[in-house]
């Protein structure tokens, strides 16, 4: 996908992305990282065509997003949003069959490729066992993995996830970025992320684009895009980065610049 100077703005009064570019590589997990506020979502919107840019477009192989037919769309990429909410006497097979929607006619009945999808996307998150439970009764952490069955039941070759690990516990939030990293290399799918732990963006990912105030500052590999000074220029953070054999680099706060 490639993004080419994608303005949006809600209000008409300030635009939210003020010309946006950069390219989402097929096969590699790319994060989109910046503080509260710097755009994130809406550009994950724009590139998932919830929203229309004012000028400018998200490119998926050769075609704008905006012309695509929703079906067409929805069997080339899905989403797991950042806030969700699920009718609550829904079991988790049956929230993760709406995944399927985009690859059925309105009336038909689930086909053996549909069931496949299911089961895959249940045993891909480890929810094989809760199938038949209700969402209401799910952890936090089986939820936010519903939510990704329902996407992989779509069965896209590309995953867009807003914050992932946003109100999961530690174990939760790795199970989760490690099932991303599994579905990227054992699936080939292309992911694009939003997420706002710099050390688990850096080791997670292949690529980040750095974002704020609407504007795309930076784009490349986490080794080259995170420095000291970018941490200070980018969150106002002063932070140390240490280099260590077993996780690569890691960043350590030190406090909030004066600057
Ligand atoms: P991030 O995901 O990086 O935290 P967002 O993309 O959610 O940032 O928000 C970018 C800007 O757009 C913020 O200033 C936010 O207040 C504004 N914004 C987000 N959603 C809406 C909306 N639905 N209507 C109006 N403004 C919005
Ligand atoms: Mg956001």
């Amino acid at each position: 996908m490639e993004l080419k100077g994608i303005t949006f703005s809600y209000d008409k009064k300030q635009d939210q992305l003020k010309g946006i570019s950069g390219t989402i590589e097929v096969g590699r997990i790319t994060t989109i990282i910046g503080p509260n506020g710097s755009g994130k979502s809406t550009l994950l919107g724009v590139m998932a065509r919830n929203f229309a840019p004012q000028s400018g477009a998200a490119v998926l192989d050769g075609k704008a997003v905006a012309s695509y037919h929703p079906k067409e769309l929805a069997r080339k990429l899905a989403v797991v949003h950042q806030q969700n909410d699920a009718p609550s006497d829904l079991t988790v097979e049956g929230l993760t069959a709406f995944g399927r929607l985009p690859h059925r006619s309105m009336w038909s009945q689930r086909g053996q490729e549909d069931e496949d999808a299911i089961e895959w996307a249940l045993e891909s998150t480890n929810l094989l066992g809760k199938r038949r439970q209700r969402i209401v009764e799910l952890s936090g952490g089986e939820r936010q993995r519903v939510w990704l069955a329902m996407a992989l039941a779509q069965k896209t070759p590309i995953l867009f996830l807003d914050e992932p690990t946003t109100f999961l516990d530690v174990y939760h939030q790795i199970e989760v970025l490690e099932l991303i990293r599994r579905l990227n290399v054992r699936d080939k799918l292309t992911i694009v992320m939003v997420l706002h732990d710099m050390n688990q963006a850096v080791r997670y990912s292949d690529k980040l684009i750095v974002m704020k105030d609407g504007q795309a500052m930076l784009e490349g590999a986490p080794q080259q895009i995170v420095t000291e000074q970018m941490m200070r220029e980018i969150y106002g953070v002063e932070v140390a980065i240490k280099h260590d054999e077993q996780t690569g680099m890691y960043i350590v706060p030190l406090g909030i610049g004066r600057g």
